[in-house]
């Protein structure tokens, strides 16, 4: 499996891009960065985009990615779940742009289907088991199972209580966000976020309950704590004896 980080931040700038990732090139998870990415060519191979929550970072790139499938001639498949969907309707109606789950009408640039929690769907050949996480909206995060047997699990936007989804799952690599530094941990874990400290109690409570630890890499950085943020998380990894990597836009990670 080849995943790469299209966007790996929170705060879009001609430097940074909003959290989405791209597995083996035909499905993406989030849409916070897709046509900002990727090129006609690329965008044509697409075939599927699994949705984590209905946050704007994460499906700015919806409607874009959508025009282009309409001009191409082709369909992607959108997955989420209702929340995510109704959500959506706003930009997805008549009033922004074409409705392109019915435009055009011989062969409409999207179509959705709805996914329920805990329910394994299997999509392009790949297993996917979406999994609630903890964040201010309903957020499922997606454990995917490539045809040759890689594991992955993305967390979405989340904040700490993730026993349930480690009981459920043994991924090899896991990506997860770490939104800001620990001076802003209150707030943030309010807000459903982790910051270098609650990833590290997480990665504990995975540590005691599965005897070991995935890869570990991390998005959603805010750029203006992303220095902070990586020196807490030098800090972390080295308490836990266990290495954690920063994401960056373009980056590509093999399993
Ligand atoms: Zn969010
Ligand atoms: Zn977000």
């Amino acid at each position: 499996m080849n995943i790469k980080t299209l966007g790996a931040h929170n705060c879009e700038s001609r430097n940074t891009k909003l959290t989405t990732l791209l597995i083996d090139d035909i499905i993406a998870i989030d849409a916070g960065a897709l046509t900002s990415s990727l090129t006609f060519t690329a965008q044509r191979k697409l075939k599927a985009i699994l949705l984590t929550h209905q946050h704007y970072d994460h499906i700015k790139d919806i409607p874009t990615i959508a025009f282009n499938s309409a001009m191409a001639w082709t369909t992607i498949n959108i997955f989420s779940t209702p929340p995510v969907y109704e959500a959506l309707s706003l930009i997805l109606g008549n009033k922004l742009y074409p409705n392109f789950l019915e435009f055009p009408q011989e062969n409409p640039a999207l179509k959705f289907n709805l996914i329920e929690p805990y329910k394994p769907e299997q999509i392009e050949g790949y297993s996917i088991l979406p999994l609630p996480v903890n964040h201010s909206t309903p957020t499922v995060g997606y454990h995917v199972t490539s045809p040759d047997g890689k594991t992955v699990f993305y967390t979405g936007d989340t904040g700490p209580g993730l026993k349930d989804c480690w009981q459920r799952i043994s991924p090899q690599l896991l990506i997860t966000e770490v939104s800001a530094s620990n001076r802003f941990e209150e707030l943030y874990k309010r807000r459903g976020h982790f910051t270098p400290d609650l990833l590290k109690e997480e990665l504990a409570s995975f540590r005691k309950l599965k005897g070991y630890l995935p890869r570990v890499v991390i998005i959603h950085m805010n750029p203006g704590l992303e220095a902070e943020t990586k020196a807490e998380l030098a800090t972390v990894a080295q308490d836990l004896n266990h290495p954690i990597t920063l994401a960056h836009e373009g980056m590509k990670i093999r399993l």
